[in-house]
């Protein structure tokens, strides 16, 4: 029996609403969103790493970070 799990696996599959796709370098730790509309919808996110360099340092050494932010924020309830 083949599994196959669903998986989201390109830049498009990902709503701009609710992740924020991090690549971060692994060299000077360096930071920051990636615009998916200029790295392109259809990327796959696994081949990501491969094309990133650091606008830093200028490392190659990148990886990336999916952070699911649409669950809101928490709310503070006075009791
Ligand atoms: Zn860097």
């Amino acid at each position: 029996m083949r599994h196959q799990p669903h998986t989201l696996s390109r830049i498009g599959d990902f709503d701009p609403a609710k992740f924020t796709i991090y690549a971060s370098c692994g060299q000077c730790a360096h930071s920051a969103p990636l615009d998916g509309d200029r790295v392109g919808q259809d990327v796959e996110v696994h081949t990501l790493p491969d094309r990133l360099r650091c606008a830093e340092c200028g490392s190659r050494d990148c990886s990336i970070r999916i952070v699911f932010t649409g669950a809101g924020e928490f709310e503070y309830e006075e009791r």
